[in-house]
């Protein structure tokens, strides 16, 4: 309990009070600011720790003790007046005999509470006449000690004071640096300090368990999420290149017949587009040759349209087989088809249709028996205004392949 002259009457007890804040700032290693350390205790808890640690006399009476800001203005004990005038800091270590504003005489010695830069806080500690003189004269008397071991005395219990205020603080303060550098078995207990610390000690010590399990629990969570993105990732992945797949071979579909697997119209008038463009810029020649199939009607009709479909299938054969890898090959029509021959003059192309109408003939069908084709044979020239010109000089010299005979091959040139 605090008198309100400032005595410390007893440690115990203690009214609800005002409240006092500490805070120290965390450092890391490499100095820099990373938080700071807070606690907040009441008057009443410096009140128990000044009177834990002040020595008493005889009469089990202790020293007056204060403590001002650094306006001088009196915080402790709480309730002292800003008009007590506390006398202004020492010069040195010492003690000073001197009056102070309630008319009385004191021999009294101060002491910043920090040498580091902070609030710039004093402990003042007095004794009240008569007391002074007397223990001064008795402690003269009785020890015949010189002044400044009274001195030294009166210093060492405001460092001790002093002290008991900043220890344990500054052990949280290290404790916490060390748990922001990662130090995941720091120890927060205390060995000394008072109850208040103890507790936030203890708060700090729970606290750090719970944030570390937190953390891990995160890490687990983190980690099975970054499993379920990578399977995901995985699966699209997968899909896009099914994806990718299946559109390839929808675009392979569009541009091969069915029947024969060879490329199609369409795929037809793409290769001869491209070709001719081509040829306008190498001048390359190219051929076209058009195919039809003799008489194909008759096999329709004397042996049905399966037998048909089973002649075409052999056509298609025979011409790739006949055909050089670089030439391109397409059902044109019902029972038409067309060879595309890049690099390939007209003598050229005479040439290999000549032995794609022999390798059709020869391809005896085991029912229809012998089916035949009729060629027409162009090549590209450097006056024809498209593409579609050439396929009909083709065309025309299939024509004249008909009304010569069929099973033949009649050129445009
Ligand atoms: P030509 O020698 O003058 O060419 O006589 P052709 O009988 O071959 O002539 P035409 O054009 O009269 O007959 C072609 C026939 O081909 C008619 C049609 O039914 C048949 N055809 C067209 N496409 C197919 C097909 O995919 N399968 C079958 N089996 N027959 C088809
Ligand atoms: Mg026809
Ligand atoms: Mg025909």
């Amino acid at each position: 309990m605090i008198a309100p002259d400032g005595r410390i009457v007893s440690a115990s007890g203690a009214a609800p009070s005002p409240r006092i804040e500490f805070a120290a700032p965390l450092h890391d290693e490499a100095g820099k600011l990373r938080g700071a350390l807070a606690a907040q205790s009441s008057w009443a808890w410096v009140a128990n720790l000044i009177a834990e640690r002040l020595p008493r006399n005889s009469a089990g009476e202790a020293p007056q003790v204060f403590i001002v800001n650094q306006n001088n203005t009196p915080l402790f004990p709480p309730g002292t007046p800003d008009q007590a005038g506390m006398p202004t800091p020492l010069s040195g270590p010492g003690y000073q005999q001197g009056d102070w504003a309630d008319g009385e005489t004191y021999l009294y010695a101060d002491a910043k509470i920090d040498d580091a830069p902070g609030p710039g806080w004093r402990v003042i500690v007095r004794q009240a006449p008569p007391q002074a003189p007397a223990t001064l004269s008795r402690l003269r008397s009785a020890l015949s000690l010189p002044g400044w071991i009274v001195t030294l005395l009166l210093m060492a219990v405001v460092y001790r004071l002093a002290a008991a205020f900043c220890r344990p603080l500054e052990t949280l303060a290290h404790t916490a640096q060390r748990v922001s550098a990662g130090d995941e078995q720091a120890d927060w207990s205390l060995r000394s300090g008072a109850r208040e610390l103890q507790q936030l000690a203890q708060a700090m010590q729970q606290m750090t368990a719970t944030l570390l399990t937190r953390r891990g629990e995160l890490a687990a969570i983190n980690a099975s999420l970054e499993q379920k993105v990578e399977e995901r990732t995985e699966a699209l992945s997968e899909a896009k290149r099914q994806l990718e797949e299946r559109a390839t071979q929808l675009e392979q579909l569009a541009r091969s017949d069915a029947l024969t697997g060879l490329g199609n119209r369409m795929a037809a008038a793409e290769r001869l587009t491209a070709e001719y463009q081509r040829f306008h810029r190498s001048r390359a020649p190219y051929s076209v040759l058009l195919l039809d199939t003799d008489h194909f009607k008759r096999v329709n009709d004397n042996h049905g349209h399966a037998v048909g479909d089973q002649v075409l299938q052999q056509i298609a054969a025979a011409l790739q087989g006949a055909a050089r890898t670089t030439d391109f090959a397409a059902r044109y029509g019902g029972e038409e088809f067309l060879l595309l021959l890049p690099d390939t003059d007209a003598e050229g192309a005479l040439v290999l249709a000549e032995r794609v109408r022999a390798a059709v003939s020869a391809a005896s069908n085991t029912v229809a028996g012998m089916v035949t084709v009729s060629i027409g044979a162009a090549t590209a020239h450097d006056d024809d205004a498209s593409h579609e010109t050439i396929v009909q000089r083709a065309d025309e010299a299939l024509y004249r392949a008909k009304a010569n005979g069929r099973n033949r091959v009649e050129g445009a040139g």
